[in-house]
């Protein structure tokens, strides 16, 4: 008997603050999944970010709760700890090591927003990088996206459906006591409320967390 061949998986990995997850970022890992044909997206939030050690961020727990109520009727989606769980700043390559350890025979998949693609090169260990995963630079509305720079053939570009919605924006919405219906899921609208983020100075992380 001829052993069947084993397709290796494809493997979509989401990072992101996630302060709070939103329908853009939903809908761009739908899209991706769709055109890259992925079996599975992992959404990761982050640790400390190197990009944003500047601004108050919301406890890594809170995010990775939002994250799991946002995802949790999705089959194709799940959330990892695996950036919440290691000391220290985020580094995307300490990402992919990590994930390829658990999906060893998974073609991995790396979706970002044009904004951080195009800083890629500045990232730890770039080049290491192509190596570990295919990059997906996901374009919105009003990102400017200058490709000049990057290795050809090892990323590709999708464009998401006009979906200007930022988690800067459903901060600033809650903060100013505006809806965030519609913005993030129901669930998400419900836990923002319930545990007073973005209001209750508890809820941040400090920035050596
Ligand atoms: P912030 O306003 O705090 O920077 P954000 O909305 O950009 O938050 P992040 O958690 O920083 O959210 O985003 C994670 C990833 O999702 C990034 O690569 C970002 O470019 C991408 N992304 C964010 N919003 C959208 C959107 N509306 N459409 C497509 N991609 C998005
Ligand atoms: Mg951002």
């Amino acid at each position: 008997m001829i052993a069947a061949t084993r397709t290796p998986s494809r493997v979509g990995i989401m990072g992101g603050t996630f302060d709070p997850i939103h329908h853009g970022h939903l809908v761009a890992a739908s899209e991706v999944a769709d055109e890259f044909d992925l079996d599975e997206v992992v959404f990761v939030p982050t640790g400390a970010q190197p990009f944003k050690l500047d601004r108050a961020v919301t406890t890594a727990e809170h995010r990775y709760l939002m994250a799991v109520i946002a995802t949790a009727s999705n089959p194709l989606f799940s959330v990892s700890r695996v950036d919440i769980d290691r000391p220290g700043t985020t580094y995307t390559i300490d990402t992919l090591r990590d994930l390829h350890a658990v999906y060893p025979d998974a073609e991995l998949f790396f979706i970002t927003g044009a904004d951080a693609l195009g800083q890629i090169l500045s990232w730890k260990d770039s080049d290491a990088l192509w190596d570990l995963a295919h990059f997906v630079g996901v374009t919105r509305p009003g990102h400017h996206f200058d490709t000049e720079d990057l290795p050809p053939g090892e990323y590709s570009l999708q464009e998401i459906p006009a979906m200007a919605i930022s988690s800067t924006d459903c901060r600033k919405r809650v903060q100013a006591g505006k809806a965030v219906w519609y913005l993030v899921p129901d669930g998400v609208v419900q836990y923002i409320a319930k545990h007073g983020l973005y209001v209750d100075p508890a809820t941040f992380q400090h920035p050596a967390e």
